[in-house]
């Protein structure tokens, strides 16, 4: 890509979003049409999914929504024919479903390790092997994965999901290359949305004690670098992984120390 190529919105280029009903895909969702793209929603929760649609397509924006489960190849293909009829290519991926069932390592099923590889992973690869043949030059996916695909993790089904994400990912930027279609993850640190709704208080506690920024990130921190990821300002960029967790994954388990040393020149 050279400087005249390069474009500054994502007007006339469409993007498809998992789990874009709520939550960090609701918010990318809602970016980037502001931001000119048109965009599919694809998700399970129709009447939620819907709305959104809806509410978004009242302001003049391009949004659709798409029933999708991404664990079902014939779910993708249908999909892939909405794209089609209204746009024939596809610009931008963002595989963002996921799921987090029970998980500690002593309890776990083998449903629930299956169910957990399925969405968290499976979804995933469906969808690069779906939708890749309709992206242009120059087109872009981000995989979700999470701080768990990067350390230890307390759920080891969601934590091996993850890692297996990282591996599709990987496999995929190198193999996409050829066609200039990049492949990116974003691995989020904890942010307040309905998938931790059941968690262990005790886990997001000591999650945000071990931060060094000190917070929850929001979804709109997620979505801004979603934006990037997939615009032209990343053109170069293909096969990285970006923690948004607030700098939890950088101190790895240091963070105590610095703590109890405390503040160099005291205020
Ligand atoms: P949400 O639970 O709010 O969003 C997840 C979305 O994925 C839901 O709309 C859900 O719909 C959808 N989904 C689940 N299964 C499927 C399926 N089979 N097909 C289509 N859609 C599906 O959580 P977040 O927005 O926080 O999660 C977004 C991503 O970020 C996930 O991949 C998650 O693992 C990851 N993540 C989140 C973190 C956090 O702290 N929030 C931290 C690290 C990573 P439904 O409810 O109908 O299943």
């Amino acid at each position: 890509m050279n400087g005249n190529d390069f474009r500054s919105s994502f007007d006339g280029r469409s993007i498809v979003v998992t789990g874009g009903a709520r939550g960090q895909g609701a918010a990318e969702v809602e970016l980037l049409a502001r931001e000119g793209a048109r965009v599919f929603i694809g998700d399970l929760m129709e009447d939620v999914g819907g709305a959104l649609a809806e509410r978004l397509r009242g302001e003049g924006l391009k949004v659709e929504f798409v029933k999708l489960d991404v664990t079902q190849r014939d779910s993708w293909l249908a999909l892939a024919e909405q794209v089609k009829a209204a746009d024939e290519t596809l610009w931008g991926l963002i595989n963002n479903a996921g799921i987090a069932v029970p998980g500690r390592i002593e309890l776990v099923t083998e449903d629930a390790f299956a169910r957990s590889m399925d969405v968290n992973a499976l979804g995933a690869m469906l969808g690069i092997q779906v939708l890749a043949p309709l992206m242009t030059e120059g087109g872009s996916i981000i995989n979700v994965g999470s701080v768990a695909a990067t350390i230890a993790h307390t759920n080891v089904v969601y934590g091996a999901a993850k890692w297996a994400l990282r591996g599709i990912s990987k496999s995929a930027a190198v193999d996409l290359a050829r066609y200039g279609i990049r492949v990116n993850m974003i691995h989020p640190g904890y942010i307040s949305t309905e998938i931790n709704a059941n968690g262990d208080p005790r886990f997001f506690e000591t999650h945000l004690k071990l931060t060094p920024q000190g917070r929850a990130g929001t979804v709109h921190e997620i979505a801004r670098v979603a934006r990037f990821l997939l615009s032209d300002d990343s053109s170069y960029v293909t096969g990285v992984e970006i923690p948004v967790d607030g700098g939890f994954t950088t101190h790895g388990g240091a963070k105590p120390v610095f703590d109890a040393i405390g503040p160099a020149v005291e205020a």
